[in-house]
């Protein structure tokens, strides 16, 4: 475990803030049926699972109630499917994923909670969540054996009981016979009568009988539900809480709820936002005795408010320093660029680099990270011993506002190399050139990527030489000019040594 970084390399690599959205080092590996194995930014990942899982869900403290239990679910079971070569199936096996259903509403709300997790005795939480619960959750332990939990047991659900949720089916006893022997399941050869032999601690069923013809066989109530599911649609039996009627004739199920019912459930939690519950209160009610949070020591976060930036802060006495810095620095930046200042900055300082890598998913040398109006940075205390404090606070900044104004498309060297000019001054003595993305973005390699900013800074200012600065900031709305993008195709691909 780091303790310290050595000043020089803090200061490096404070100049290698990367455009968040690219950034490589935390991406999950996601198979994507017709796509292949997709690499996803983690953000992005809880946006595309409430667009699969929560797509119907309209109250804000419900979709962010699921977006923290969606990112603590991915932590906790990260690399489920590492022996076949990625993190995540895109299936409810895992979590159901939508990315083109992602919308900006569902981005800013995974982007408002991003990092907090759902804590229990200092470790992430295991947090499945079901549709619909039908008015009781069900324990964790009668579903998955290996992974009950004392805030996953089975309660009332007064929630979710307003409104048509019931529903019914009739099977035909012989179909059923076929569909699960052709599932490989026992079955009676003339099934005839259905009853529930044992239920779980919420009144689900846990094992049927199935007799007819002089024979009678127990199956569990999962497996026939999932056999059914496979052959006859999911709608068919919705989850196992039901009462079933079947003494020849058809099968009649009448059941309430859908899913599994352990966790989470999405019906009660749209009605709790809904009424006014904020979404810390619908996580407590779902997983009574869990700590949603940056960490799992239970820092208490306070916010202070600028001019124009909110500092959020675990140690306000030592911080607060930070805050005027940025607004200083952001007072200086608007000024040059006569471009509006974003509202809703936030400046988050983490109190330690364990927390600050638990939270953000850098490495601990990365200084400062953004996503969206939100700089991550390392504890004050460690920028400032290296002297990086003021630049660190400074790249960032420019970053939100270049990234504020950027038209689509506009290169990553240019964006980078700008941000680097505002905040350095062009002081560069690198040779000037339009490094690739890939140069930019290699985290593995230290002296590449320092390299390649510096050369994508002295690009910058050398077009700002020519051009004047006023047209090259005028250039991040408008995009490149096509002859300063017909001169960078034409420059030598190689790296300059
Ligand atoms: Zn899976
Ligand atoms: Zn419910």
């Amino acid at each position: 475990m780091e303790t310290s970084v050595p000043a020089g390399i803090l200061l490096a690599v404070a100049l290698l803030l990367f455009a968040p959205q690219l950034a490589p080092a935390a991406n999950l590996r996601i198979s994507v049926r017709g796509a292949g194995v997709v690499e996803m930014p983690p953000e992005r990942y809880v946006a595309a699972v409430l667009a699969g899982e929560g797509g119907v869900l309209q109250s804000d403290a419900a979709l962010q109630a699921l977006a923290v239990a969606a990112r603590t679910y991915a932590v906790r079971l990260k690399g489920r499917h590492a022996s076949e070569g990625y993190d995540f199936c895109d299936t409810t096996h895992c979590q159901r994923i939508e990315p083109k259903g992602i919308t900006p509403r569902l981005e800013s709300i995974a982007a408002e909670s991003a990092g907090e997790l759902l804590w229990y005795q200092g470790k992430p939480a295991f947090t499945p969540y079901s549709q619909d619960c039908g008015g009781r959750t069900e324990d964790a332990g009668a579903v998955w054996p290996e992974l009950a939990a004392p805030y996953l047991t089975s309660h009332a659900d007064p929630n979710c009981l307003r409104g048509p949720a019931a529903w019914r089916s009739s099977l035909d006893p012989r179909k059923v016979g076929q569909v699960l022997r052709r599932a490989g399941l026992r079955a009676p050869r003339q099934p005839e009568r259905i009853a529930i032999a044992e239920r779980t601690a919420s009144g689900r069923a846990r094992t049927l009988l199935l007799s007819g013809g002089g024979e009678s066989v127990r199956i569990a109530a999962g497996s026939f539900r999932l056999a059914i599911g496979r052959e006859l649609g999911w709608n068919t039996l919705r989850g196992d809480f039901y009462e079933v009627e079947g003494n020849g004739g058809q099968w009649i199920f009448r059941g309430k709820g859908s899913g599994h019912g352990v966790g989470l459930c999405q019906r009660g939690a749209e009605q709790m936002g809904l009424g006014g519950s904020s979404w810390r209160e619908i996580l407590a009610f779902y997983y009574p005795g869990t700590v949603a949070g940056l960490t799992g020591r239970g820092l208490a976060w306070q916010r202070l408010s600028g001019d124009r930036i909110t500092l959020i802060t675990a140690r306000p006495a030592t911080d607060r320093a930070a805050l005027s810095t940025a607004e200083r620095q952001l007072r200086v930046l608007a000024a040059r660029t006569h471009w509006p200042v974003p509202d809703k900055i936030e400046l988050r300082v983490f109190p330690d680099l364990d927390t600050f890598r638990d939270a953000t998913g850098e490495p601990g040398w990365v200084a400062a990270h953004t996503v969206g109006r939100r700089i991550d940075l390392q504890p004050v205390a460690t920028l400032a011993r290296s002297g990086a404090l003021d630049s660190t606070i400074g790249h960032e900044l420019a970053h939100l506002l270049v990234e504020s104004q950027a038209a689509p498309g506009l290169p990553l060297w240019f964006r980078e190399g700008l941000v680097e000019y505002l905040e350095r001054g062009g002081e560069t003595t690198a040779p000037p050139r339009a490094p690739a993305d890939t140069e930019l973005l290699d985290r593995s390699n230290l002296q590449t990527a320092r390299r390649a900013y510096a050369e994508a800074e002295a690009e910058v200012t050398a077009l700002a030489g020519r051009y004047g600065e006023t047209a090259v900031l005028g250039w991040v709305r408008r995009g490149l000019p096509p002859e300063v993008t017909k001169a960078i195709a034409s420059q030598p691909a190689t790296k300059s040594k």
